[in-house]
């Protein structure tokens, strides 16, 4: 009998959580069994509506919410993590389940020395694009010296293998010196030292091959392999209509916002998200506001509020918009919604989003256009590929002091929604894009035979 067993591990913030529950789920329905590691935390807010035979193991943790330290908390992660794995590779093969692959994703590396020690293959789930992945490796692979030395320069650029010319605001913000999480480079260090030593390197990619076929043959030897968009089924194949949510108690379904959409016209809403970690101050929420009243178009904003004591809960009162009577006569605000079926649902006009990976994908899944208005990290990267390569939308520009401006919002909502021709164009690439990512994972589509030759690769004979 061929045995399939992945120990799957992944750091607890919703945006990893969410592409790796995915994964186990389409792991799950070929029949491979999966245990999945997260924080204690994360696993306590997954009360509902998990996938049926995943097993989980937690590691202990302080809880880790948006806007917190994450450089804290490394050294405790990594100290529990990495017994968590010895712990359960030893109690699976004890009970004749071996663990047959370990699959980690990012800011967990040390992961492939730790399945190494225990004699457990192990392989990488990258969880944002393969365009991203391909700028770290050559960061580190020639072009650091140059993009330190150059990145506040906004006329500077570089053309890196397979993928658009960049410019300093495209490239991931971690690579600057200036960025406050700098230091997560020594994580990406480590798998990119790896891609260096292994020899036959490769890692799993939450993309497509449709989305980037350069960018996932830019690495030189090493075999990166597109196997999503990892999204819910319903949303995406429809292979399993019951497929509705990544799992978790924070995908409430949105009862509330579904019919206030349904008492909208068809694409008249701008949805607004900045994703589950950023929250915006003030000043930037107080443009966004009125760019919203000033495009006169109905919206759903979801504003994710770091409330955790009296004492936030005071200075939240301080952060009160001055216009928020008026913004809640044109729109609706709440704390969460389930994006996806936001973003399915036909009163849908355009999503105004910082480019998270999974807020991209999922656009690009939902045809949904949108106003790319990146902060940190990949976004910016995200944000360069939506606009100008899969070209389903614009970017927002920011003034001197780095504030995009109510009347850029209003620009940006209008090019999206309005019936210039560049509007109309846009929305007929995020059609486009929609099919074509859809395609990926439908039976026989290179995602789903990608992700079945992976299956095979990881099964042992048991007796
Ligand atoms: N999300 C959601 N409802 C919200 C906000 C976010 O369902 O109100 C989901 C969204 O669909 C996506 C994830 O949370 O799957 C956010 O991941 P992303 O990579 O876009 O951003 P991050 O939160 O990691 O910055």
């Amino acid at each position: 009998m061929v045995h399939r067993h992945i120990l799957l591990l992944t750091f607890p913030a919703q945006g990893h959580i969410n592409p790796c529950l995915q994964f186990a789920k389409r792991l799950l329905s070929m029949g491979v069994q999966v245990t999945f590691t997260t924080s204690l935390s994360a696993q306590r807010r997954m009360t509902a509506g998990t996938p049926e035979g995943l097993k989980f193991v937690s590691f202990s943790d302080d809880d880790f919410k948006p806007g917190d330290d994450i450089q804290q908390y490394f050294p405790l992660m990594k100290t529990n993590c990495s017994q968590i794995i010895r712990d359960v590779i030893t109690t699976s093969s004890d009970e004749g389940r071996p663990v047959t692959c370990v699959v980690y994703t990012i800011l967990l590396p040390w992961a492939a020395a730790v399945a190494r020690d225990c004699h457990v293959p192990s392989i990488h789930l990258w969880i944002q694009p393969a365009a991203v992945l391909d700028i770290y490796y050559y960061y580190f692979n020639g072009y650091e010296e140059d993009i330190v030395k150059n990145h506040n320069d906004p006329s500077w650029s570089l053309q890196l293998p397979g993928l658009p010319r960049l410019y300093s605001r495209d490239l991931p913000s971690l690579l600057f010196p200036s960025s406050l999480y700098a230091f997560t480079m020594k994580t990406i260090k480590v798998l990119v030292d790896a891609i260096d030593e292994e020899s036959n390197p490769k890692a799993l990619v939450n993309t497509c091959d449709a989305l980037e076929p350069e960018a996932l043959k830019a690495i030189q030897n090493c075999n990166l392999i597109g196997i999503g968009p990892l999204i819910p089924s319903a949303f995406l194949d429809g292979q399993d209509p019951s497929d509705t949510s990544f799992g978790g108690d924070l995908f409430q379904k949105s009862t509330e916002c579904i019919e206030w959409l349904n008492s909208k016209p068809q694409s008249s809403v701008v949805y607004i998200s900045f994703g589950t970690m950023i929250v915006l101050p003030k000043q930037k929420k107080e443009e966004i506001a009125r760019g919203l009243l000033e495009s006169h178009r109905p919206f759903l904003w979801v504003m994710v509020r770091k409330k955790e004591s009296r004492e936030e809960e005071k200075e939240e009162e301080e952060e009160r918009l001055s216009c928020m009577e008026e913004l809640e006569q044109q729109g609706m605000i709440v704390p969460w919604c389930s994006q996806l079926e936001v973003l399915s649902h036909p009163s849908l006009g355009c999503f105004v989003t910082h480019c998270g990976w999974n807020s991209t994908l999922e656009s690009l899944a939902s045809g949904v256009p949108v106003v790319a208005f990146p902060y940190w990290s990949d976004q910016t990267t995200n944000a360069k590929m939506l606009a100008e390569v899969w070209k389903t939308g614009v970017r927002v520009r920011a003034n001197e002091e780095g504030i995009v401006e109510s009347e850029e919002v209003k620009r940006c909502i209008e090019v999206v929604m309005g019936g210039e021709e560049i509007g109309q164009e846009i929305r007929t690439n995020a059609k486009k894009w929609k099919e074509l990512t859809r395609e990926a994972v439908k039976e026989g589509g290179s995602s789903d035979m990608n992700l079945k030759a992976f299956v095979e690769e990881i099964g042992v004979e048991l007796e």
